[in-house]
């Protein structure tokens, strides 16, 4: 369509790229994310799949090419499947990609594929099974590989494992799940653990950087630096002579606002302008009250783009986690 409106912010940013959480829900438990007793949200409280349907829709026409679905475990809720179908139809949407601990994937895959998803993010903190239980309190390492190979036998255009690394805990399993990766094909990205949400174990003396796993890691492997960026935090590299990409997602030791192309909608149906910021608005009443006209919403996320702030404000050494939300909540 001509002059047809796009999202940029004060800054000149562009966002074209949105992560939805579609649950706060989760079959897992990890203990960076999410605390042992976890009070979730009514049925009421969370965007219905048809209304997530609708505000993609919406964000696909004011310029959004890249949606990811996360959560919670996206793949628990009910209907998932439908949802990830209707997206898979819209034009304009040139990925539409997933975030999962791969619990469901075994079941799920093939249809994943069939409903267009391009690319599976699958988290997976080590690959000792009395460790990753402890980690996620509730998870089977087994069936998340089993999992894991069902997606890479659908051939899916990438898989990237997700791997928080914490001190004392996994910190010496950085070259062997690198390992793993290369044995498998597939990608795999640190992330430095951000402080969101309480939860019960202390963040600063498990804080692992990324600039030391890099470290480490260069001992091993030949890695040569990648310029592929996909506008958020994360800095990439390939192991040579492998068909795999490392990559660092590192929060607190870059500053990578400049150049952030993304919000993030919560299953509630908050839009936040920055993941370690509080600028939000509230887009389910728009949706609700407004059942068979998308101006109102349009209008409102055009004019969120003033309110998306510069930068975020993490900072490990704070007693109290910058932002209280949730990452389960808000959306990884
Ligand atoms: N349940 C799915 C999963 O685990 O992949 C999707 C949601 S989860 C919130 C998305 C990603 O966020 C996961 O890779 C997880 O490791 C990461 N994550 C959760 N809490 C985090 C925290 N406090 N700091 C850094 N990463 C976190
Ligand atoms: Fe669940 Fe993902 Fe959070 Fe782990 S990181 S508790 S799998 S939402």
């Amino acid at each position: 369509m001509l002059n047809q409106p796009t999202l940029v912010d004060q800054f000149g940013r562009t966002v074209d790229y949105i992560r939805l959480s579609i649950t706060d829900r989760c079959d897992f438990r990890c203990v960076y994310c999410m605390s042992e007793d976890m009070a979730f949200l009514q049925r009421e409280e969370v965007l219905s799949l048809e209304e997530c349907s609708r505000l993609v829709r919406v964000f696909v026409s004011l310029g959004v090419s890249k949606v990811r679905i996360t959560g919670g475990e996206p793949l628990v809720r009910k209907n998932a499947l439908w949802l990830f179908e209707e997206l898979g139809k819209l034009d304009g949407l040139k990925e539409l990609v997933l975030t999962t601990n791969g619990s469901q994937l075994e079941k799920k895959a093939t249809a994943l594929k069939k409903a267009g998803v391009k690319r599976i993010n699958i988290s997976i903190d080590s690959l000792n099974a009395e460790r990753f239980k402890k980690i996620t309190r509730t998870g089977d390492l087994n069936k998340v590989l089993t999992g894991l190979q069902a997606s890479i036998d659908e051939g899916f255009e990438a898989i990237k494992i997700n791997t928080v690394l914490m001190r004392g805990s996994n910190d010496d399993e950085a070259a062997d799940l690198v390992q793993f990766a290369i044995d498998q094909k597939i990608d795999i990205s640190f992330i430095e653990e951000m402080p969101l949400g309480e939860v019960d174990h202390t963040r600063e003396s498990s804080f692992v950087s990324n600039a030391d796993t890099l470290k480490l890691l260069q001992d091993k492997y030949s890695l040569l630096p990648s310029t592929e960026s996909t506008g958020g935090p994360a800095r990439y590299w390939r192991v040579a002579n492998s068909h795999t990409k490392i990559g660092f997602i590192s929060p607190h030791s870059h500053n990578f606002c400049e150049s952030c192309n993304r919000v993030r909608i919560t299953c509630k149906g908050e839009l936040y302008l920055c993941l370690g910021q509080e600028d939000r608005i509230d887009l389910m009443p728009l949706l609700r009250d407004n059942p068979d006209d998308d101006a109102p919403l349009i209008a409102a996320i055009l004019d969120s783009m003033r309110i998306k702030p510069k930068g975020h404000d993490f900072d490990l050494r704070r007693a109290e986690p910058a932002v209280i939300r949730f990452m389960s909540y808000t959306g990884g």
